[in-house]
């Protein structure tokens, strides 16, 4: 007897201008196995998990099944990449459609390594299983932590061997987005479209992720709709990377491609965590010149974002010079959102309450500290957390106790208990984040020993890392000092 497996699919993104995508159906693999499955996300979809866990329902995750409702299709997008402007679109993803949640939800559902499309260029259009499962564990990592992401549904083997350096077992990822929307959709749309494709696009996107920003009625191009629009996108960006910033992420490829406009984190590529507190910090074997460092990516960000902005010029009000003069003002906005919602979160993490002019130095101090000393990021605000403060060796330096007595002096000033401080910062800082060393270990079990139980076991510390559990502590310490420093690839 079949169970139903519960795919809901509509597909608005195949009744924009056919100029956005490509119809293309994926490649079969050889011999479909599941690896993972995601059972908290296969339930938000409304999916049946044992269903999945099934023949057709895996056939369905490989691409080798086209699930009732599905329009498979590639979406088109261009991009700056370290700088430099290329047209790119799905060159190994494809969209299978727009599930329909129980809670009414409207999420992409995307095949990663399913094969070539149109776009693949010189790419094979598929994927290790290695990259998949990191992508699978970090983005859960980030939903652990509270910050917005693209999902993972599940990864399955496929039965085919890919050629990277070496033979390696090729794979797909089900990844689940609000939508994979890029400020690269934008330029595509701009440099290549009418401008009633690009409206429409805007139009589309406004009504999907900002419907707040339509509310003036009206679809003539001279309403403050667009720049509204703008205006709430930089906000969410602003947001986004504050909170990369306070957990000390790197995405590593902050392309325009891989920016969402609906504000999630998207393409876990050579994306990792910093130990050490350094804003120089860069992990990318491809990044060279450190344009994607831990310290750049507010900068880059706004530079993306200005990108997005230019796309929008021919639908802001007025003539070239006033819409040039309004993306600029909405551009400016960027730093005042994330200077404060760094300050808040910085405040959280030393558990300040209220705001004392001097907060910024107090902060600027430790972090300055924790530069000079190499002292763990993470581990610092913890045992600052638990005043652990025999922990690391940057707490035995002679600058720390002048800090530590300005920081207890501030802490004294306001009202509330110790305890109500220590509950902030328990909230604030996370005992666990997917260390390098435990996600190589865990990818090396499964990829060289097909054992998943590495991974399982990290997976469940980093669904709650602000439990401060004490089985939890392992996954807390730092790597073995080793000779050469932590690198990612893509
Ligand atoms: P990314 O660096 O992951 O953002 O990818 C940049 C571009 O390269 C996107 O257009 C991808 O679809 C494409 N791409 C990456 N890997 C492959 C591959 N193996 N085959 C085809 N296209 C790829
Ligand atoms: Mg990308
Ligand atoms: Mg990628």
């Amino acid at each position: 007897e079949k169970q139903h497996t519960g795919w809901n699919f509509d597909n608005s993104y195949a009744r924009l201008p056919q100029f956005f995508f490509t119809q293309v159906n994926p490649t079969p693999g050889r011999a479909p196995k599941l690896i993972v499955l995601n059972e908290a996300v296969a339930e938000a979809l409304g999916l049946n998990a044992s269903a999945l866990r099934g023949e057709e329902g895996v056939a369905t995750l490989a691409g080798n099944h086209i699930a009732e409702g599905s329009i498979p299709l590639a979406q088109a997008y261009a991009a700056h990449q370290f700088g430099h402007f290329n047209m790119l679109g799905d060159g190994r993803a494809i969209l299978l459609g727009e599930q329909i949640t129980p809670r009414g939800e409207r999420v992409d559902v995307q095949l990663k390594g399913s094969g070539r499309t149109p776009y693949s260029r010189r790419g094979d259009g598929r994927a290790a299983l290695g990259p998949m499962l990191r992508e699978y564990i970090i983005s859960e990592a980030m939903v652990g932590l509270g910050i917005p992401t693209t999902r993972s549904l599940a990864v399955v083997t496929t039965g085919d061997v890919i050629y990277r350096e070496t033979e390696l077992p090729g794979a797909v990822l089900t990844r689940v987005a609000a939508s994979h929307i890029r400020v690269g959709t934008f330029q595509y749309a701009a440099q290549y479209g009418t401008l009633e494709d690009l409206q429409a696009l805007a139009d589309y996107t406004i009504e999907r992720h900002y419907p707040e920003a339509a509310t003036q009625a009206g679809s003539d191009r001279t309403d403050q709709r667009y720049l509204r629009f703008l205006q709430e996108v930089i906000k969410r960006q602003a947001r986004l990377i504050t909170k990369w910033q306070l957990v000390g992420f790197i995405h590593g490829v902050m392309n325009t491609d891989n920016m969402a406009i609906s504000g999630e984190t998207i393409d876990y590529g050579p994306c990792a965590f910093m130990d050490a507190y350094d804003p120089a910090t860069v992990f990318s074997s491809i990044d060279t010149h450190g344009r994607y460092a831990y310290g750049n990516q507010p900068r880059i960000a706004v530079w993306n974002l200005a990108r997005f902005a230019e796309t929008l010029l021919p639908l802001l009000h007025g003539d070239e010079e006033q819409a040039i003069k309004l993306a600029e003002g909405a551009l400016s906005e960027f730093s005042t959102t994330y200077q404060n919602a760094w300050l808040k979160g910085m405040r959280a993490k030393l558990g300040i309450v209220g705001e004392e002019e001097g907060d910024l130095a107090l902060i600027e101090g430790l972090l300055s500290l924790m530069e000079k000393h190499s002292a763990d990021y993470t581990n610092t605000f913890v045992a600052l957390t638990f005043d652990k403060l025999e922990e690391s060796p940057l707490f035995v330096t002679p600058e720390f106790a002048p800090w530590q007595e300005q920081w207890q002096a501030r802490l004294g000033r306001q009202q509330e208990e110790r305890s109500a401080s220590q509950e902030l910062m328990c909230r604030s800082n996370p005992a666990i984040i997917p260390r390098n060393h435990r996600v190589e270990e865990a990818l090396e079990a499964a990829v060289e020993h097909g054992d998943y139980s590495v991974m399982e076991r990290l997976l469940a510390v980093l669904a709650n890392p602000f439990a401060h559990a004490l089985e939890q502590e392992a996954y807390a310490s730092l790597p073995e000092p080793s000779a050469c420093a932590y690198q990612t690839f893509c």
